[in-house]
């Protein structure tokens, strides 16, 4: 997502964009966003910075580091950016502050919900569906 910045009118803008994730470089094996980000940058210029509301949503797609099964999630963050403006004629790119943002969130282990009992150690039945017989 890119803004060029002399076209921000006084009352300011909304952009409205679609971010392929692997353009940002974001998927890991475990975890990947399915289709792409939607970002909604709300846009308005004070003399000399730009201020970027952003609302970015995208369904994420994982496995369970517990039981192993795939989970499809919503994932949403809201963002508060702010750049400094030299030069009017200049562009400035949102995408590598929404790639840092999308990684502090990014799970390293992900579950399929909160409370994910896992497998079995013994047997590797999954526990969420039943119990097994194991002692
Ligand atoms: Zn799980
Ligand atoms: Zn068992």
């Amino acid at each position: 997502m890119k803004i060029d910045v002399n076209f921000i009118p006084d009352e300011g803008m909304v952009v409205r964009e679609g971010i392929k994730s692997s353009e940002l470089e974001l998927d890991t094996e475990v975890f990947r966003f399915s289709g792409p980000i939607r970002a909604e940058a709300q846009v308005s210029r004070i003399t000399n910075a730009v201020t970027v509301h952003l609302k970015l949503e995208v369904k994420a797609h994982g496995i369970c580091c517990r039981c192993l099964n795939d989970f499809e999630a919503d994932f949403s963050k809201k963002i508060d950016l702010n750049y400094p403006v030299e030069d009017l004629s200049s562009t400035i790119d949102l995408n590598p502050d929404i790639r840092e943002e999308l990684i502090l969130d990014y799970p390293i282990n992900p579950l399929c919900k909160a409370d994910c009992r896992g497998l079995c150690a013994k047997c590797g039945k999954n526990l969420n569906d039943a119990e097994c017989n194991c002692k």
